[in-house]
């Protein structure tokens, strides 16, 4: 062993030793959020083809069923919707990720997220479709198929405005800025009435008794599936796990492209809340 290398093992000893006596390192500060520009998730949304592949896929594949389950009024596409046949067909889309992109936003916010950041960001920037919604929509319409949009944005009283949902009015003009016209009654906020809470069967079981709901199209699983996120929110009684997400995929396995539409979204959802 030469000089230099013995300075480096004593020096290394040292070092060590000291280790050894010393309290546990803190570990390092969460970097100040999070580095998008370095997201794999939210670069695949933003940049590649595959993402509006899919997307156009997902909405066509959608688009084409409509005369089928239009026709069949026996057929629903929420479990346990019965004696529907007289009512008049509903499709349920989720809004972010679904009708709006917020890719945008995902790369430049400052983390956490905060409800709040998105509605200023909503409010100052024109909205950019999901590729594919607008042309189902308009299809759907034109069969005469109602639309409802149903997201968790929630509704948030800002300091000094009299408005007690200023979201919904941020809501529907993003939804109008992508080229879809809709009226207030078909746009349903977490929070807008009582018992609208963040699990959204509540909200798709009101529609479900005035409309046979033929179609959900979302890009998080709580937009399918009652009880799809860690927090227990009624009538949920059990956080979800990733098991018990996973046993729900296969107790649905019947709806996934037959009835329920799924959107790609790696970039946040219910996904992340569970373990
Ligand atoms: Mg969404």
């Amino acid at each position: 062993m030469n000089t230099t290398r013995v300075s480096l093992a004593i020096a290394a000893l040292i070092t060590l030793s000291a280790c050894a006596s010393a309290p546990a390192p803190t570990p390092p500060p969460t970097p100040a959020g999070h580095a998008p520009l370095q997201d794999l998730g939210i670069q695949w949304v933003k940049t590649a083809a595959e993402y509006e592949a899919i997307t156009q896929q997902v909405y066509r594949t959608a688009e084409a069923a409509l005369p089928a389950y239009i026709a069949d009024t026996s057929w629903s596409a929420m479990p346990g919707q019965r004696n529907a046949a007289n009512l008049p067909p509903a499709v349920i889309l989720d809004v972010d990720e679904t009708v709006v992109s917020n890719v945008d936003f995902q790369l430049t916010f400052e983390r956490p997220f905060a409800n709040h950041k998105l509605d200023d960001w909503s409010s100052n920037y024109e909205s950019r479709p999901i590729p594919g919604v607008k042309h189902f929509v308009d299809t759907a319409r034109a069969l005469g198929v109602t639309v409802f949009f149903v997201t968790n944005r929630p509704c948030e009283v800002i300091d000094g405005e009299d408005d007690a949902c200023p979201q919904q009015g941020t809501t529907i003009d993003d939804i109008h800025e992508v080229g879809i016209a809709v009226e207030p009654e078909y746009v349903m906020l977490s929070g807008e009435q009582p018992g609208w809470d963040r699990e959204k069967l509540v909200r798709r079981e009101l529609i479900a008794r005035t409309h046979r709901v033929i179609m959900l199209i979302g890009d998080d699983f709580g937009d399918f599936v009652p009880c799809a996120r860690a927090k227990v929110v009624a009538p949920c009684s059990v956080p979800a796990t990733r098991a018990n997400r996973a046993a729900a995929l296969k107790t649905y396995r019947e709806y996934w492209g037959a009835g329920w539409y799924i959107l790609p979204n790696p970039m946040h959802g219910s996904w992340t809340s569970v373990r």
